[in-house]
């Protein structure tokens, strides 16, 4: 449980000014739809199948739907197989707007990178992000009167400036899709907010979190996420990443950690195990409900046996259509 050697947490002085429990479980759930710009693109890719057959989905994972179903298989079940529509949270859609803006920044040149400037950039990024899903606009109590809101958000922006200077930096990427195919098919996928490459070619990839930084020792979850990505990469550009970075703005801590190819390929073969979990639920259609202190924050509390309800029967062809797993009939 303690944090491995390769890991460093950094504290900004940064006071905690978002209350524990807010942001923090959103983003380990991993909100569907609305979690981040990631998971936005993550849950639209699928790959064409016969012209009037359904679309059916290439067998793989990203590190958000591997977390939902290692935190529990029913969810999982709900959010890939099902798609059940989850409302937005207001700590998601604060992620989103924080995630967009941090994006949009780099397109000003190095000098220009302020804090006025990615204030500014707030009004004009939500209006795109609330004219592509205009639910978001309903987790504020007015939707009219984004004052406090803004201000929320531009709390946050303030932080990563205590933690990073954007004019020192020029991201190789940004919101970048990546996925790699394995030998036998399988396709890990993600979306890496900022990856910064040096002149030798050193890699560093980078990722935003509007939560607080897990307690030390409890990195785990966070950190397979980053590994995911590594070996996405170390597959794609022939390297091993020389760093990751979480950027965590609910407390202002920098969490570095050094990845070694052996613990990628432990990482793979974690991957692997996940994958033949969800295989084994698709081909037995047995999604165990994996009650939790994150049901919480679960939306599908009202459809899942452990709070005494009943899920609904999953369409002919649903599990095929989602994972590319075809269940024996
Ligand atoms: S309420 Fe808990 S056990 Fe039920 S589906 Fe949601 S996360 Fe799983």
């Amino acid at each position: 449980m303690l944090t491995d050697p390769g890991t460093v947490l950094t504290p900004a002085a940064a006071p905690d000014e978002e209350p524990a429990g807010d942001a923090a479980p959103a983003e380990v759930a991993g909100v569907a739809g609305l979690g981040s710009v990631a998971e936005v693109e993550e849950v639209a890719e699928i790959v064409p199948g016969a012209e009037e057959a359904p679309r059916v989905r290439r067998p793989g994972l990203s590190p958000s739907r591997a977390n939902d179903f290692m935190q529990c298989p029913l969810l999982f079940r709900f959010r890939v197989v099902d798609r059940l529509p989850e409302p937005p949270s207001a700590a998601a859609v604060r992620g989103t707007l924080v995630h967009a803006v941090l994006e949009r920044l780099f397109d000003a040149p190095a000098g220009r990178r302020t804090l006025d400037a990615a204030r500014a950039l707030l009004p004009a990024t939500w209006a795109s992000i609330v004219a592509d899903a205009p639910e978001c606009a309903e987790v504020l109590p007015d939707a009219a009167d984004t004052t406090a809101w803004f201000a929320d958000a531009g709390a946050l922006l303030e932080r990563w400036f205590t933690l990073e200077d954007p004019n020192r930096l020029q991201p190789a990427e940004r919101e970048l899709a990546v996925s790699t195919e394995l030998e036998d098919g399988f396709e890990l996928r993600g979306i890496i907010d900022r990856l910064d490459v040096a002149p030798d070619g050193a890699i560093r990839v980078v990722d935003y979190k509007t939560g607080k930084s897990p307690r030390e020792g409890y990195e785990g979850q966070a950190l397979f996420q980053m590994r995911f990505y590594a070996l996405v990469l170390s597959r794609l550009r022939g390297r091993v990443p020389a760093m990751l970075q979480l950027v965590y703005l609910g407390d202002g801590t920098l969490l570095r950690h050094v990845p070694s190819a052996a613990e990628l390929e432990t990482t793979e073969r974690r991957i692997r195990a996940i994958w033949a979990g969800i295989r084994s639920s698709a081909q037995s259609g047995t999604w165990a409900p994996r009650p939790g202190p994150l049901c919480g924050w679960c939306s599908h509390q009202a459809l899942c046996p452990t709070f005494g309800g009943t899920p609904p029967e999953l369409p002919a062809g649903a599990v095929e259509v989602a994972l590319g797993i075809r269940p024996p009939v």
